[in-house]
């Protein structure tokens, strides 16, 4: 007998939470991508002690029924891709259908959903449905995280502290509320109001929400388009710098990403007016054609493959550097060499 076996759905999910779900803010991404994927306009979440003791996310989204909910946990069930083609023309946040899965297995979790007609209430650990009863009837999600990591003691011991842990959780749900100003977000740590915002669509507002209003007054708007890109946003005036190029944050079709040749191009756009190693504060959003961006890199999706690279970069540029020099008064710093 050969000693090759496909081992069970339990253990790969297992296997697989350990590149989706790295620390508590990996699950608020995926938790909170699954709120607004499901056209949530109002998403709540609750932290204690950073994630670590338990992390909820309410939404008023479209909810599941019971099959779906029961389903939700398998490995690759997603409701979002269906063939090959689709892969191409991905509009949704998630696609790949292993967070849940993931999650699930690594952790306690409840789950309250409904679609406005049945509501359906589970319990799992590390995976397993321990409770399955009828829930409540309110429209949208509720899911609790509790215990993350419990069977999974070397990746518990690899979190840091509260502080660090919160931290990188607060910096996703900036990016979340900035790339998606029409749904109304609550971040709540320990009782304590972390971030809010109103849903109004107004980025400036959500500028404001995180980065103060002061800054959010000494923010530019910007707009340009190309043959095949659309960019929009806002960029600080140089008197506004930060020591970090973590304040540019970059939306590519509604989805946060990294990209470094675009905040590359972005400071270049301020030539010099920025002082040397400080760098700007800037929401900048990218739209372009499903086709030309490849989201498929990695398992959390931050990096993308961008066709027509050259022409947007030089979009960015041209059209911040453009919006800067209009408002400008301000001398230009002399580079040192
Ligand atoms: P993916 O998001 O990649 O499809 P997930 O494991 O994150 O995979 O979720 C699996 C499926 O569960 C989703 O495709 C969706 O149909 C459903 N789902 C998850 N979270 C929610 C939610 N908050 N509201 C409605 N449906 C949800
Ligand atoms: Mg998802």
């Amino acid at each position: 007998m050969g000693k090759i076996h496909i081992m069970d759905e339990w253990l790969s999910n297992k296997i697989a939470a350990g590149e989706v779900v790295e620390r508590p803010a990996s699950v608020v991404k995926e938790l909170v991508e699954n709120a607004i994927d499901a056209g949530s306009t109002s998403i709540d979440v609750f932290l204690v002690e950073a994630g670590l003791t338990s992390i909820q996310v309410i939404d008023n989204g479209s909810g599941m029924d019971e099959e779906d909910a029961l389903i939700a946990f398998s490995r690759h069930a997603t409701s979002k891709i269906h063939q090959e083609h689709d892969l191409f023309r991905i509009r949704t946040l998630g696609f790949r259908g292993e967070a849940l899965a993931s999650i699930a297995a690594v952790s306690k979790m409840t789950l309250i959903t409904s679609n406005g007609e049945s509501g359906t209430y589970l319990e799992l650990e590390g995976g397993h449905v321990v409770t399955h009863k009828p829930g409540a009837l309110r429209k949208g999600t509720d899911i609790t995280i509790a215990q993350l990591f419990f069977n999974t003691p070397a990746r518990l011991k690899y979190m840091k502290t509260i502080q660090t842990e919160l931290g990188h959780t607060i910096d996703l749900m900036n990016r979340l509320a900035l790339g998606n100003p029409t749904i109304a977000f609550r971040v709540l740590h320990n009782g304590q109001q972390l971030l809010q915002t109103n849903g109004r669509g107004d980025v400036q507002q959500v500028l404001a929400a995180i980065y103060g209003v002061h800054n959010a007054k000494k923010m530019i708007a910007f707009e340009g388009t190309s043959q095949d890109y659309r960019i929009f946003g806002y960029a600080s005036l140089p008197e506004i710098t930060r020591a970090s190029k973590n304040y540019m944050s970059l939306f590519v079709n509604g989805r946060w990403v990294k990209h470094y040749l675009i905040q590359k191009a972005i400071v270049d756009a301020y030539h010099t007016y920025l002082p040397i190693e400080r760098f700007p504060i800037v929401a900048i959003f990218i739209e372009g054609d499903p086709y030309l961006t490849d989201v498929n890199v990695h398992p959390a999706k931050h990096q993308i493959r961008l066709s027509k690279e050259p022409e947007l970069l030089q979009l960015v540029e041209d059209t911040i550097r453009a919006s800067i020099r209009q408002i400008i008064r301000v001398p230009q710093i002399e580079k040192k060499e």
